[in-house]
């Protein structure tokens, strides 16, 4: 990223604030001029002092000096006091504007992306934070810098440079020529602090990537009592990270250095140029202070020259992450025009074959029909693309090749939030938000009512329950045991009334009394609607109408429990395997 690309970026961001621009920059200008003032005071001050002394005057003739001079001062003290609050104020309130447009823009856009952002390794949960609040915290670090320190000061160096050749053309060239200078040698320091940059900020990433799966990790970490191994791991990041800061820090304060020593033979050239004229007759006493004064002005910014180089460059390798999220928009979620009245739920998956982005082939050559109001039972080891199909079907992915066709429309003509809205899906853990079990429920249908949360909550086989919590429906959702929370998930569904059902293990976290419990909600979900089921449970199994045997991502058999066990083939094996490890025989003997 450039410069000029980075303003293009961050300029729409800027513009709804434009009013607040201009009257920063105008603020801004008032300021400089009142920042010469001071200068301009003093030289007047030591020639009149000095014709005094010459004149041989006592204080009392000087005394309408002082007071004149004083007003002066208080003047143009108070405006400037004005001024740098109005400026720092405005320019304040853009930084805050514009952070919060940021965060909003990069939460809205995130939300828009397709399954395989979220699931690229790239991103994982706590290098896109990093990224995203890197990014945030150096763009408005740079509206801040530029508009609340390095504009103002800009502005004053340019007037003082306009003051220095308006004195004195020499004098003028010595400010000048100590820009280009400046310019150099800030140049010279950021190119070589942008590669301990970049890493820094890789190490940030790491660290706090290493933070979370740190804590996601600690049961297993604690039980291999690994905490000493993961301590050496942390700390091996951690300083590299301080070798790093140490050889940034060593780099800044040389060149801070060496900028230090330009200036001040800077000063020294102004004031033997200016002695040299004074004596010379052609100016007066009083230029020597009017000329370090205005010297000072002018390199007083340049002398933070480096702190913008390092602020733009923070934002360029910051920004480029964070620009990368917010306009990725070949990851936004493919929705095609076809907005169904109904569903039928006749799905036929025609040849598909499907790779996910880093490569990995989970389904070959798929084909497979799928009845409306029918269930269907998709059997398979684990890894064999089940979980996989029904991504493809509620259109998380596309297919790599072939096509998926729903009541005879293929699934990349629907409109995806309309698909999506009259697919429900149960996964093996259903997410429960933090708040009320009311809350949860009504995530499947906003605005609905009270009357409407206990009704989907008595399908769901919940509702005598959640009445005995002491606060009923207000009882927070996370302190229910999985079971509970999985009919809550159930009753979110029958709020949202799918017409096409996808239940992924929907019980295999639940002990056996959860599941149990929470086969009756079950039941009733699945009433009068095409359900595809993917289960290691028999009993769900052999209540299905049709089971598909799925093997290494390719479908190996179809049809019916009976049909597909006399075969003797993949599912006779998956079915034996799962009916010998109930150790039936043992069960027999014991019920009887
Ligand atoms: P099943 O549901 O039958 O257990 P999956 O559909 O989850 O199987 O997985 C099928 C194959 O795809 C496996 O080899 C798995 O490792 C791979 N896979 C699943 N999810 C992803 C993903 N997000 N990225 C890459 N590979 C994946």
């Amino acid at each position: 990223m450039t410069i000029s690309t980075l303003f293009q970026h961050t300029y729409p961001f800027v513009k709804p604030y434009r009013k607040l621009l201009i009257a920063t920059l105008v603020l801004t200008a008032v300021g400089s001029l009142a920042a010469q003032v001071n200068a301009l005071v003093l030289r007047y001050t030591v020639d009149e002092i000095n014709a005094l002394m010459l004149a041989e005057k006592t204080l009392k003739d000087g005394a309408q000096l002082l007071v004149f001079i004083s007003i002066v001062l208080i003047v143009k003290e108070l405006v400037y006091s004005v001024v740098q609050f109005g400026q720092k104020f405005y320019g304040e309130k853009l930084r805050i504007y514009i952070s919060r447009d940021l965060s909003q823009a990069i939460v809205e856009k995130i939300l828009s992306y397709r399954m395989a952002f979220y699931t690229s390794p790239e991103n994982e949960s706590g290098k896109l934070q990093t990224r995203i609040d890197l990014g945030i915290s150096s763009l408005t670090r740079l509206v801040q810098n530029f508009f609340i320190d390095i504009l103002p000061l800009f502005a004053n160096s340019i007037v003082a440079l306009v003051f220095m050749f308006n004195a004195n053309f020499y004098v003028g060239l010595v400010g000048l020529g100590i820009v280009p200078i400046y310019f150099y040698i800030s140049q010279l320091q950021a190119q070589k602090l942008s590669g301990f940059r970049r890493r820094m900020r890789t190490y940030r990433e790491n660290k706090n990537n290493g933070i979370i799966s740190l804590i996601e990790s600690i049961t297993v970490i604690k039980s291999f009592v690994r905490e000493p191994l993961e301590a050496e791991k942390h700390k091996a990041i951690q300083f590299e990270m301080t070798e790093n800061q140490m050889q940034t820090r060593k780099l800044s304060f040389i060149f801070d250095g060496i900028k230090g020593f330009i200036e001040q033979n800077g000063v020294v050239i102004v004031i033997i140029l200016t002695a040299y004229f004074v004596l010379d007759g052609v100016m007066s006493i009083g230029s020597i202070m009017f000329h370090v004064l205005l010297f000072n002005n002018v390199s007083a910014p340049i002398r933070q020259l480096h702190r913008i180089y390092d602020e733009v460059n923070d934002a360029l390798i910051n920004s480029e992450g964070f620009f990368d999220i917010i306009e990725a928009d070949q990851e936004k979620e493919p929705s095609g025009e076809y907005i169904p009245t109904r569903i039928g739920g006749a799905i036929v998956i025609k040849d598909v074959d499907f790779f996910y982005p880093n490569g990995t082939q989970a389904l070959k050559k798929v084909n497979i029909e799928i009845q409306p109001d029918k269930i269907t039972a998709l059997v398979g080891l684990s890894g064999a693309g089940k979980s996989t199909l029904i991504n493809l079907l509620d259109k998380f992915y596309e297919p790599s090749s072939g096509e998926i066709l729903l009541d005879g429309v293929s699934l990349s003509a629907y409109n995806t939030a309309a698909l999506r809205s009259k697919i429900g899906l149960v996964l093996q853990k259903n997410h429960i938000f933090t708040g009320t079990i009311a809350e949860n429920i009504r995530y499947g249908k906003l605005g609905a009512t009270q009357e409407d949360i206990e009704e989907a909550a008595r399908k769901a086989h919940i509702h005598d329950q959640v009445v005995q919590l002491p606060k009923g429906y207000d009882s927070n959702a996370n302190l229910l045991s999985g079971g509970q929370q999985q009919r809550i998930a159930i009753a979110r569904l029958f709020l949202k009334d799918p017409a096409i059902i996808f239940l992924d293990e929907p019980t295999a976290n639940l002990d056996a009394i959860a599941t149990e419990q929470i086969k009756k909600s079950l039941e009733a979900i699945k009433k009068n609607r095409t359900v595809i089921i993917i289960s290691h449970s028999i009993s769900q199994i052999i209540d299905a109408d049709t089971i598909i045997v799925m093997e290494n991502g390719s479908v190996v058999e179809q049809g019916l429990h009976e049909d597909l066990y006399d075969q003797k083939g993949a599912y006779f094996r998956i079915f034996s395997a799962m009916a010998n490890s109930l150790n039936i025989e043992k069960i027999a003997k014991t019920m009887n």
